[in-house]
Order: structure tokens, then sequence, then C-alpha cells
């Protein structure tokens, strides 16, 4: 639009009016922000994540995303903090987030990096630091006669759209309906003067008859109706809009590609104007879909509300472990994961090419039970002193009761953890989060044991539903034999003869061919003989192996446990 000069000095005098304290302009801006020093294709990316809340999974998921490219193109990763619905704003949620980050792994290089930490050269990376930055940019716009003044009130602006939803006209400050745009700018200069309350808004110059078309790096080509809404830039508040911020932010910190929620597609329009008229390159853009989950036979997005897993510290907080999570954010991500990772199993999500293009664009489905399996895969990949580490890393924080057990006795913990997994062919996969440690293997602690017991009984006696012949009295003779016979210097054969010989003479057959070709001849196999051992010891019908785990108890604790489940049947 070629302006007249008089109409382009107003502009600058009405620029003035709003922002007479302004001195610098877009190019003082790009001098202080200077392209970065940065290999050939090197990706810069950030999050964007508004403190108005805790961290949601979703933030998790795009730090992933974030990091894997950033590192794999030797990039930059940041964190900006979107901080400017202050109303909103939730106490602690920038530590909630950096100590999210920073637990699955997921810390970035530049930016936020805790509370009013912030590292890297293109700050303040916090929003409602940066509002002389959005001032200055605002002012152009007013200069060049894309922003101006609206004097709207609330009241009017609903007003306005009762009558287009009324009319089933689409609603929104455009054409006719934007009232302050068709102002003359005298009018505007004049109310300005008398200190009328406003707020700015851009003046688009697209219309909704005209469509555009953008790329979206992992959906392909898209496209759209042009907007033609004029957007709030700065609020009443001073401080910008989402759309306003981030045209202005990620210009100046050099984003390449903004990865973020699906929900901000139908935006890009009003973005793309916003760039132009800034005279700023726009960046690649990513939409990332929206998290569902099951919700019996159909999926919906996930809730805040509702769901537990929608927040970052449940699975903190439920143990879930580092490499299992991610892991799973990688299978979600992208879908040739899985078979990569079935190829490298001793390998990492980081050794793994992220793609963009591999990118589903339907709602991702947060499977629990995928995850579940993905995180014992985990756990079951890591020796005694690995998974020793991280449980006394989880329930010092999360179970302190059980962090001091754990820590009291090293080496027997240590011995614990290492049961089936330390010099083992085939390792269990029992536990696929911290917190599920203290309950499975309870039995090793004595007094969380005798309290176990006390609340929730023995299952002892549960053998004689499964297996009619085996009644009580038969349980209490088992037991009180063995007891006789058990000799804790037994190394495992031994033992395993030992036990076979006593359930032989008690009438059991210790084959288990031969048992299952003919069960009526006995009154069980060797397997439920070693079953009522297992349980008058753990009180368990699974466990790692019987024979160490009485070893690790030691003799009087063995026997005094098989003594107390007599006294209790
Ligand atoms: N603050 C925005 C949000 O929370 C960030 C979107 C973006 O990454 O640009 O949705």
């Amino acid at each position: 639009m070629e302006m007249d000069k008089d109409y382009e000095r107003k502009c600058y005098e009405l620029a003035y009016l709003i922002f007479p304290d302004v001195d610098e302009t877009v190019d003082d801006l790009e001098i202080r922000y200077p392209e970065r020093n940065l290999p050939e294709g090197a990706k810069v990316v950030r999050i964007g994540p508004s403190p108005t809340g805790m961290m949601h999974t979703g933030t998790l998921f795009q730090a992933m995303i974030n990091r894997k490219l950033a590192t794999q193109s030797g990039g930059s990763f940041f964190v900006r903090v979107e901080d400017t619905d202050q109303k909103r704003e939730v106490e602690g949620a920038v530590e909630e987030i950096m100590a999210g980050l920073k637990h699955f792994d997921l810390m970035p290089d530049e930016g936020v990096v805790g509370k009013d930490k912030e590292i890297g050269d293109y700050g303040p990376y916090t929003q409602s630091k940066r509002r002389e930055i959005y001032r200055i940019c605002a002012k152009h716009l007013v200069e060049i006669g894309r922003a101006y003044p609206c004097f709207c009130t609330s009241e009017m602006l609903q007003k306005t759209h009762d009558a287009q939803v009324a009319n089933k006209v689409i609603p929104g400050y455009y054409g006719v309906y934007a009232k302050c745009r068709n102002r003359s700018i005298d009018e505007a200069i004049e109310r300005v003067k008398n200190g009328e309350k406003f707020i700015l808004r851009f003046r688009s110059n697209g219309s909704h008859l005209n469509k555009i078309a953008f790329i979206d790096d992992a959906r392909g080509k898209i496209e759209m109706a042009d907007n033609d809404e004029d957007i709030v830039l700065i609020k009443s508040d001073g401080l910008p809009t989402y759309h306003f911020a981030h045209v202005c932010d990620d210009h100046f910190m050099h984003t390449t590609h903004v990865i973020r929620a699906e929900e901000w597609l139908p935006s890009v329009p009003k973005h793309l104007q916003l760039f132009e008229a800034m005279g700023f390159k726009a960046p690649h853009y990513i939409h990332t879909p929206t998290i569902m989950i099951k919700d019996g036979e159909s999926k919906r997005k996930l809730s805040k509300r509702k769901d537990k897993v929608a927040a970052v510290s449940y699975f903190i907080s439920a143990g879930y472990p580092v490499e299992g999570l991610n892991d799973y954010l990688m299978t979600i991500l992208n879908s040739d994961f899985e078979m990569w990772k079935a190829q490298n199993k001793d390998k990492s999500y980081k050794d793994f090419e992220f793609k963009l293009d591999k990118m589903s664009s339907a709602g991702s489905l947060l499977d629990i039970p995928k995850l579940n399996d993905l995180s014992k895969e985990a756990i079951a990949r890591m020796n005694g002193d690995e998974v020793l580490r991280n449980v006394l890393e989880w329930s010092k924080e999360f179970n302190k009761e059980f962090y001091d057990l754990v820590n009291k006795d090293l080496e027997y913990s240590r011995k614990i953890f290492g049961l089936e997994r330390d010099n083992a062919t085939k390792i269990r996969k029992d536990i696929y989060k911290w917190e599920d440690v203290e309950p499975t293997f309870r039995y090793f602690f004595n007094d969380n044991f005798a309290k176990e017991l006390k609340e929730e009984g023995y299952i002892i006696t549960s053998i004689t539903e499964e297996k009619p012949k085996i009644t009580k009295e038969i349980i209490v003779k088992c037991l009180e034999t063995y007891i006789n016979e058990y000799n804790e210097k037994d190394n495992k054969d031994e033992w395993f003869a030992r036990m076979k010989e006593v359930a032989q003479n008690l009438g059991f057959c210790v084959n288990m061919k031969e048992y299952k070709a003919e069960p009526e001849k006995y009154i069980g196999s060797i397997a439920d003989f070693s079953s009522i051992v297992r349980m008058a010891v753990t009180n368990k019908k699974n466990t790692p192996d019987i024979y160490s785990i009485m070893q690790l108890l030691g003799k009087d604790e063995t026997i005094n446990r098989m003594k107390d489940a007599i006294a209790n049947i």
C-alpha cells in the first residue's frame, strides 16, 4: 500500500503518541540479536510453556521432539516462558517444568533453565520481561499503518459478536465489524491524546475469501482461508497476545522450526501476515498431534482434570523409569522407532534418528499398558546396582520410610535388587515403576512384611480353593515337615533335591510330566509344594527363585515365617 505523505506523517504521530518513550527501532533489535553462528542445517527450536498450572504431558512430547531435532542438527533447543496471561499464572509452575525436563533428561541448551535463571544471548527468555521488544515492534507497525488503537469496550465487542452469531456471519473483528479500523487516523490521534483507553490491533490485509497455502513440515501442504481478522497485538495490560509475541520472539531468537500443538494450526494465516507485515521471514511450522486417551471404546483428548496421566508429575511420583518413558515417547513420535529398537536393543533412544516426516498427524494415543511394557523392558535392562540407585533416588523423594530401610543395609539391598538380574540368563520382568518395588519386595523387610500380614492377611490358604485336595491340614503338614528338613547350608541342587524328597513322601508328584498325565494319583505336584513354601515365606504367589530368597532372609527368619504361617492357617 502506497501511503500518502500526510497519512504517513500522521501514522508516525500516532505511533509517537502511543509509545512516547520508545526510542529504539526494529533495526536496533536486529543488531542486538544477530543471526546465530551455527552449522548449515542446524535447527533452532523451542518450547513455550505457559506457567499456568501443572506441567502437561504434552509439554514433555514437545520437549522430546525439540531435544532430538536440536541435538541431531547441531542446533539449539531453548525454553521460553510464555507468561503473558498473568491472571492465570501459578506459583511454582516454572520450577515444575524445569524439574520435569531435568528428570526426563530433556534439558534445553538455552533459555529459562530454572527459577529466575536464564542462559543464552537471545534473552530475556521470559515474555513478561520482553515488554520493550514488543513495544518497539508494535510502534513500528503503527508507523507503517499496520496497527491501530481500538477503543471498543468489551461490552461493545460482545454486542457485535452476538449480532454476528444471530445473523449467522463469521464472528470476529474484521471488515465492517472492525469499527476502529474504519475510524479516521485524525480521530484515533484525537482520542489517544484525550487519554481514552485502548488496545492495539493489527490491520489485516487478507480476505477470508482467498485461500492461502503453506507447508507444515510434518503434515505437508495445507490450504486454508486467509485471515481477515484485526487481531489484538497488545492487550490492555500492555502485554502482547500469543500471536504477536510468537512473531517477535521467534524472529529475534532466530527460531528455525516452530513445533507446537495442533490447536495453533488454524492461526498460521494470522502469523504469516504478521511476519510479512514486520518484514520478517516466517519459520518452518510443525504442528504436533493432540494426545488422546482411551475412554471405554472411544478416544478423547487428555483432560487435565480427569486424567492423572495428563500431568508429568504423575510419571515422576509413580517412578516411571526415565528410559522407559522416553522410549515410549519415541514410539508415539516416530512409527519406525519400535522396529529400530528391536534391532538395537542395547542402544538408547538417543541414538535413534528422529524424522519429522515419520511423525503421525493423527491424534497420538497415550497407551499406558504399552508404556508399562516399555518401562518393564527398561528396568529389565538394568543391573542390580542401577536398580538400587534408582530405587534410592525415587524413594528418597516419594517414600522416605522405604528409603531409610533400603539405605540401612546397602549390601543386603544390593543383593535383593540383583536377584535374577546379575548373572541371570532370563531376567524377571516384574516391575515397571519404582513405586511398585516396595510392595513387590516387601517380604525382604521384616517390619513391612509383618504389617502386610496384619493388615491384609495370609494368602497361603488360597491354594485350597484352586486345589481342593490340598487342605489346610495338608499345608500344615507340608510346612511342619519341611521346617524339620530345611538345611540352610544346602546348595541350590541339594536344596531342590531335599524339597522333592519331602514333597514325595507327603504324596506330591515330583515329575511334572507324570503329574500332568495322572493328576488324580497325587495330592499335588512339586510346583504346588513349592508354592506352599513360597507363600509361607513371602505371602506372594510369584517371586524370584525361592531358594535365593530363603538364603537372603536367613534360616531363622525363613523358619519363623513358616511357623507363623502354620499358626495362622
Ligand atoms: N504458550 C504456547 C502454548 O502453551 C506455546 C505455543 C508455541 O509453542 O508456540 O500453547
